[in-house]
Order: C-alpha cells, then structure tokens, then sequence
C-alpha cells in the first residue's frame, strides 16, 4: 500500500474540510494509506504527521476552515527546515502530497520537489480567485454566498435610515469578490483595482437620483483599490449629501458552512488529484476550467498575474 499525505497552507477558505473527508475516503478506495499533516509545513518539519481514518473526518463536511490547521511558516522557506521535512516523510514512506494553498505554498512545494523529488499536486485554495490558471479556486462560492448575506442584511439598515453604505471586500489586489457581488447584489457603486475611477464621474447622477427619491446607496469597494473607504464614505457625506457608514466585512468572508459547490469542487479537485498521482504526475496544479480539468505547470501557474475575465469587467464598464 502507498501512502499519501495532505495539507493545508496559507489562508484557510470553507471547502477545505470537505477536501479532507473525500481525500481519506477516496485514497482508502483506491488502497492508499492517507495520512494528516497538521498546521502546513510547520507541521510538516515538527513531524505532526498522524495517519487518517474514517472517523477524523465524520461530521465535519459542513465545517469552514481546516480540521487540520493551516499556517504559514518561514522555516519551510530554508534548505535545512525542508530537508527535515523530506525526512520526515521519508521515514513514514509517503511519496504523494496533496496541497491546498495559493500560489505562494505551490511555490514552496515546486522547490520542495526539486530538492527531493517528493510527487505532489497542489489544489487551488484562496478565496481571492487570483490564481492564474484556474478559473475556480476552492472557498470562492461560500465566501460569495457570505458576503451576499451580508450584504442583504446592510440593505434593511441602509434603507431604514437612508443612508450610503461603503462595504469593504476582501481579495488583495484582485476585484472579483467585488465585482460578482455588485454584480449579483444590486450594489450602485462598485470600485475594483482593475478599472481605475473618479468618484466625479458619479456625482450628477447619484444627486439626481436622491433628488427622485433614492433612499440609500450601496457602495462594493475591493481593498485592493488601496484608498480608504471612509474617504468614499465622506464623499458620500459630503459632497453627494447622504449620511455614511463603512462596513468592513473583513474575516467572516473566510469561514461559514461550506456551500455546495464548495463541496462538489472539493470532491472533485480531490478525485482528480489522487487520480492524476497515480498516474505518475510528479508535480501540477489542479487546475478547473469550464472546458474541465486541466493540469498544468507549476511555472504557467504562478509565473503570470492572473487577469479577469474581461467579459465580466464589461458588464462593470455598461
Ligand atoms: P494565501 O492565499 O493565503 O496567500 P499562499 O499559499 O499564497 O496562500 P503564502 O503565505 O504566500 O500563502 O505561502 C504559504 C507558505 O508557503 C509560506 O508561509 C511558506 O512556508 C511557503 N512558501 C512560499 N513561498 C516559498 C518559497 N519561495 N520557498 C519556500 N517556501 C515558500
């Protein structure tokens, strides 16, 4: 029997529980050992590496983050920490790795495997979605779904005390959140890095529509704008004539009862990578595009900047 192991790096998103459960179910049909390796490649060096069973994956498929921790670790970034890792896996016989992370774990990993040749396949995990390559990334849904919530709860508040609502999303320097939420919230500003703007543009328009009887505006800011939202919020105030309030989602982005296509995407990324493993894959990205799967280099995934879809950015721009 071979032994495979998973873990989890970076910034935890919902849908990495679900990929646990399917990973242990998955590798025992396919007559593997699976094992656990606790907190990422912290966990990894300090030998935190336990064999996996049915029952440390019951009942948690409806749980956000990582059952296993997640972290990220400096020491992964020297010679000496990862020799110790290598060993580590070594004296456990694992020669397979899943990892779930974002570009910078898969970067970490392309060079574990250079040094020592451990196969692995890394699965997109971020809820940014700015990984190139791959037009889905595990977490993206239930984070979505979260901030729709939100959002429609701001709306009873905003409409009640007429008032302009300045939401912050997460995403780094990428605007997808953002603009899927505008899109899908009925949102009537939305700013992204990717489009640059002038709140000028907006003043005629948004006076106008309070003098016919808008009652409150909803305002999506990506933080990757890099401008404060309360300097959008005093605009509002000030020079549009509204009182303003900023909302910061912040972390509940990340956590939450997976969706279900969080949990569909985990079962299948899962699949696919113990199946591409198998079959002699030394080291990929699992990559999901609308065609299907796709795997690719670890060099085309995190060489480029990932750019969105330009199709989506129109409908912004109308
Ligand atoms: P997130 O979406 O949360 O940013 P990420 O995987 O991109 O996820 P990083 O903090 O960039 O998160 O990387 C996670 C870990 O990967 C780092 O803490 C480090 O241990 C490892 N890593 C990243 N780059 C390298 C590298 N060049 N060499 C070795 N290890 C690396």
């Amino acid at each position: 029997m071979n032994n495979i192991a998973i873990l989890c790096s970076g910034g935890d998103v919902s849908g990495m529980n679900p990929a646990l459960k399917q990973f242990v179910e998955y590798s025992l049909e396919k007559n593997l050992t699976p094992y656990f390796i606790y907190d990422g490649f912290e966990g990894l060096i300090d030998n935190e590496i336990k064999k996996a069973s049915y029952c440390d994956v019951a009942g948690i498929i409806t749980r956000g983050g990582t059952k296993i921790g997640s972290a990220r670790s400096k020491r992964f970034m020297k010679k000496k920490f990862r020799q110790i890792a290598k060993d580590n896996l070594k004296k456990l016989n694992i020669d397979m790795l899943i990892v779930l992370g974002g570009d910078g774990s898969f970067r970490g990993m392309d060079i574990f495997y250079k040094e020592h040749g451990i196969k692995f396949c890394g699965i997109p995990s971020t809820i940014d979605n700015d990984i190139n390559g791959t037009d889905y990334c595990l977490g993206v849904d239930t984070a979505l779904n979260i901030i729709k919530t939100s959002i429609d709860a701001i709306r009873d508040t905003a409409s009640s005390f007429k008032r302009a609502f300045v939401v912050e999303i997460m995403g780094r320097d990428c605007g997808y959140l953002a603009l899927i939420t505008h899109l899908t919230s009925g949102s009537e500003l939305c700013l992204i890095p990717e489009i640059p703007y002038d709140l000028k543009n907006y003043e005629n328009e948004f006076k106008k529509q309070i003098k016919n009887g808008r009652r409150y505006f909803i305002a999506i800011v990506s933080e990757g704008i890099k401008q404060d939202s309360q300097i959008i919020a005093d605009w509002f105030e000030n020079t549009i004539g509204i009182e303003s309030r900023v909302s910061i989602l912040g972390h509940i982005q990340r956590g939450g009862n997976p969706t279900v296509k969080d949990r569909l995407m985990a079962y299948k990324f899962i699949v696919n990578a113990i199946d591409e493993l198998l079959q002699g894959t030394k080291e990929s990205i699992i990559c999901y595009e609308e065609k299907g799967f796709n795997f690719k280099s670890i060099k085309e995934v995190t060489s480029t900047t990932k750019v969105l879809d330009k199709k989506l950015l129109e409908y912004l721009k109308n």
